[in-house]
């Protein structure tokens, strides 16, 4: 089931735009997630796909056949939102099979699908207990259950493990990503989070400002971040975004008198702004030359998380590898140059280029999103 997105918009006073000119297309079995921060309009999309609000512009294909108009149980669609619905009267089991007997399933299918639904978000235990016998995160798990069973192509899910704790989102994370693979499912998967959508998804939407900031893999989004934007919201820490003047004699991008970036191509403008990830910098106590102080320094076992104030003013966060060197000390002076891989914005955020090279010390890209998806 593909599903096509055609320059859909939405306004709700219809002076402003909610959303505008989303044009996308999410291929059959794929695990599609919209990020974004809160209110940047994640649940206005997925509901418009979904057939619970109308479009303001646009259209939506699903397979090829216009839907834009049609409600939502003529979508093949199935959906878990941050407020599940279930029915107080009906058990567990009953609330996870309500939508398969709706369909006219036989019974040795449902029961099939619901024990293994059951199974799969830890309830088995708990098939006859009714919702009101359970914690919100366990009611949640029965929606997402719900979904699971269904027989519907497409799944939508909008922050469904917000309310659980870390240890079962991590669990649940897996178990859904496992579970679409298995059934084939087209999923669209809404989040705020970060990592959520980087460790779960095939492609990623980036949605602020009410427009599409980027659509891409993981990996591309995590390597070629289109703009400043996608480029600090993808990352712990944050990415540092530090103001820089080209100068062309010695082609090298100046932030203050002692940090300078060496570019390889000639630049065309003066004014650019300079993106390194936190590992993208080395930290050494240097005899003599210094150009930054220690403001902070965060031990985290295997590595260190250390803020530093350039002379120049900016303040940078550097993740510092192994046990090193803990015993940082407020003030104490420190030499900062930069590591490996760096990015170029132009003054308007947008990426212009990549500097540095991969092959330095700093932890790659790549490993980067493997540890974040373990
Ligand atoms: P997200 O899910 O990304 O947090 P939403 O889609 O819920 O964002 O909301 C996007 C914007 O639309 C917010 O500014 C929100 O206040 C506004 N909004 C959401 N629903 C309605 C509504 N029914 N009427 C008017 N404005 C709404
Ligand atoms: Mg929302």
């Amino acid at each position: 089931m593909t599903i096509e997105l055609k320059n859909i918009g939405k306004s709700y006073d219809g002076n402003s735009w909610t959303l505008n000119g989303i044009t996308t297309e999410i291929e059959s079995g794929e695990f599609f997630a919209i990020v974004g921060p809160s209110g940047c309009g994640k649940s206005t999309l997925l509901r418009m796909i979904a057939g619970l609000i109308s479009i303001s512009e646009g259209e939506i294909e699903i397979d090829g056949k216009d839907v834009t108009n049609l409600p939502p149980q003529d979508r093949n669609l199935t959906m878990v939102f941050q407020n599940y619905a279930l029915f107080p009267f009906l058990s567990v089991r009953d609330n996870v099979a309500f939508g398969l007997k709706e369909h006219k399933m036989d019974a040795e299918e449902i029961k099939r699908r619901v024990d293994e639904a059951l199974d799969m978000v830890n309830l088995t235990e708990y098939g006859d207990r009714k919702p009101r016998d359970l914690s919100g995160g366990q009611r949640q798990r029965v929606a997402v259950a719900r979904a699971i069973a269904s027989d519907a192509e497409i799944c939508l899910m909008d922050e469904p493990l917000s309310n659980l704790d870390a240890q079962l989102r991590g669990k649940m994370r897996s178990e859904i990503r496992m579970l679409q693979q298995k059934l084939g499912l087209t999923m669209i998967y809404v989040t705020h989070d970060q990592v959520e959508a980087m460790t779960m998804a095939d492609r990623i939407m980036v949605l602020h400002d009410s427009k599409i900031q980027q659509i891409g893999t993981p990996l591309e989004i995590y390597n070629h971040p289109a703009n400043t934007f996608v480029a600090e919201f993808f990352g712990t820490p944050r990415m540092n975004l530090l103001e820089a003047t080209y100068d062309a004699r010695l082609n090298k991008l100046v932030v203050d008198e002692s940090l300078e970036f060496d570019c390889e191509d000639g630049m065309d403008r003066d004014d650019y702004i300079v993106g390194v990830r936190p590992s993208g910098f080395s930290v050494e106590k240097a005899a003599g030359r210094s150009n930054a102080r220690v403001v902070n320094a965060e031990y985290l076992g295997n590595m260190s998380i250390v803020e530093l104030e350039l002379d120049g003013g900016d303040e940078i966060r550097v993740t510092v590898d192994d046990d090193m060197n803990h015993d940082w000390m407020i003030n104490q002076r420190m030499l900062v140059k930069p590591q490996g891989i760096f990015y170029i914005f132009d003054k308007t955020g947008k990426l212009f280029a990549k500097g540095g090279s991969s092959n330095g010390t700093s932890r790659s890209e790549e490993e980067f999103v493997a540890t974040a998806a373990r």
